[in-house]
């Protein structure tokens, strides 16, 4: 199970598509549970993975420091803003199996969205978490707007080599309505994507496997031969979100949602915490096996109405198309020895990508 948990719900950024911090009567910003209720909470799962999340987390290192000490045999995964890195020691971050850096591309865009000054600081800590011995998975974690130029976004990430791995999230329903969606994503959006999936192949016939994380998702589909998690994430099945006062909620961001809420730490054990699926219309659709039903959140609130969700379908299932179609070749590939299928199965574990974007 993974457990995502809200370390507090502050944040020092008050980036454009989420508005900073949250409301402490949502998300308190102390932690109000004792590392022996959450002890208690996760024993007997023998494969515990917890990632630290915001508002944001290294505003609370001393909780991370305290949970790190304290659950000794657990994965760990942190999602942060890097603006805060020197919060925490060096002995802590060499123990995260993956970090992700939000950083949304070039540094216009980062700063744009992020705020000034923002993009630098990103870079200065990927570079000093190289630096101090940092040879986990480092992901660059992108939000992904109106004003993103897809291809020159990763591109731009791609070419620092400072990242294991580039993943994105489309910045739709949670957020207003974009001016005009559907054309950005005839436009920009899918010649884009088609681009980055052509050049990506390109490098695979090299031997190179570059860490594109919506594309290594989706052929880890066809080469395993196991359909997606539904949703990828795992929300409200094998990953729930434990927000600072305690209870639960199916996803991190959906703690003003009621359908979200599906226990505590005080009553419960993981094992016995409500589950939450996706059922019809993903159920009954043909790329269900891939997309999962894309995200819970999306799902349950349909903020853009029916119409918004069929737009985010069209694009979910353009990307998967554009995927699948290299499928054949990279499984060659791999069969003549030229590329590595331990290094496209990705990801490995849980890691809180959410793999369709
Ligand atoms: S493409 Fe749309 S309808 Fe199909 S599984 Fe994904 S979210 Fe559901
Ligand atoms: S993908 Fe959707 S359901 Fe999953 S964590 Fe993100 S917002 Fe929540």
């Amino acid at each position: 199970m993974l457990y995502i948990l809200h370390t507090t719900g502050q944040c020092n950024l008050n980036c454009k598509y989420c508005g900073g911090s949250f409301p402490q009567k949502l998300v308190p910003w102390k932690i109000e549970y004792s590392i022996e209720d959450l002890k208690n909470f996760i024993e007997g799962d023998s494969e515990p993975i917890i990632a630290f999340y915001g508002g944001e987390p290294l505003l609370n290192a001393k909780f991370i420091r305290n949970v790190m000490d304290e659950i000794k045999d657990a994965k760990y995964v942190i999602q942060t803003n890097a603006t805060l890195i020197e919060n925490l020691e060096k002995e802590y971050w060499l123990k995260f199996n993956a970090i992700l850096l939000s950083i949304d591309g070039r540094r216009k865009i980062t700063d744009y969205y992020r705020g000034r000054g923002v993009y630098d600081k990103v870079i200065k800590a990927a570079k000093k978490l190289r630096r101090i011995g940092y040879n986990g998975d480092l992901i660059a974690r992108m939000t992904v707007s109106e004003k993103s130029k897809i291809y020159a976004e990763v591109k731009h990430l791609e070419s620092l080599k400072l990242f294991n791995h580039i993943h994105w999230q489309l910045n739709v329903v949670w957020s207003e309505k974009w001016k005009n969606f559907n054309e950005w994503c005839k436009n920009n959006y899918i010649p884009g994507f088609t681009k980055i999936v052509e050049e990506w192949l390109r490098n695979a016939e090299k031997g190179e496997v570059i860490g594109i994380a919506p594309i290594l998702g989706i052929l880890k589909v066809e080469i395993t031969g196991i359909s997606m998690e539904s949703p990828p994430c795992g929300s409200g099945k094998t990953s729930i979100s434990i927000c600072s006062n305690g209870k639960i909620y199916a996803c991190p961001i959906a703690v003003d949602s009621k359908w979200a809420e599906i226990g505590d730490i005080y009553n419960y054990d993981w094992r016995t915490v409500k589950r939450i699926s996706i059922r019809d219309p993903c159920i009954k659709c043909q790329y269900y096996k891939y997309c999962g039903g894309r995200c819970l959140y999306t799902y349950m609130e349909k903020l853009w109405g029916e119409e918004g969700f069929k737009s985010i379908c069209k694009i979910t299932k353009k990307t998967i198309r554009e995927v699948v179609k290299i499928t054949r070749r990279v499984i060659e590939l791999i069969e003549e020895g030229i590329i590595v299928e331990e290094e496209v199965v990705y990801p490995k574990f849980n890691n809180t990508i959410e793999i369709i974007p």
